[in-house]
């Protein structure tokens, strides 16, 4: 017995035992709780974004390789600089 630590509020020597503060009444344990509850709803936010980023980003980069693919399946007309390229490519 007899560790003392800073009360929260009014920096003043208290038990850390002490369910609350003799001289301000404030109740370290309560803010505690509170304290891990704040933290837990942090904790569920930042794991549903993590695994949401894990979900999304994929699918961000499959729609947009999809995309360009569409872009290149696309019936454009060949330019004529490519018919000659292949050409020299077969002569050569
Ligand atoms: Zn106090």
């Amino acid at each position: 017995m007899g560790e003392t630590g800073t009360c929260g509020k009014c920096v003043s020597e208290i038990s850390v035992e002490a369910d609350r503060c003799p001289e301000c009444g404030y109740e370290p344990r309560t803010d505690n709780k509170l304290g891990q509850t704040i933290l837990l709803i942090i904790g569920v936010i930042l794991t549903l974004t993590v695994v949401g980023a894990i979900i999304g980003l994929p699918l961000i980069y499959f729609s947009l390789k999809a995309r360009k693919y569409a872009e290149t399946q696309k019936p454009t007309t060949t330019s004529p600089d490519d018919t000659v390229s292949v050409k020299e490519l077969i002569e050569v």
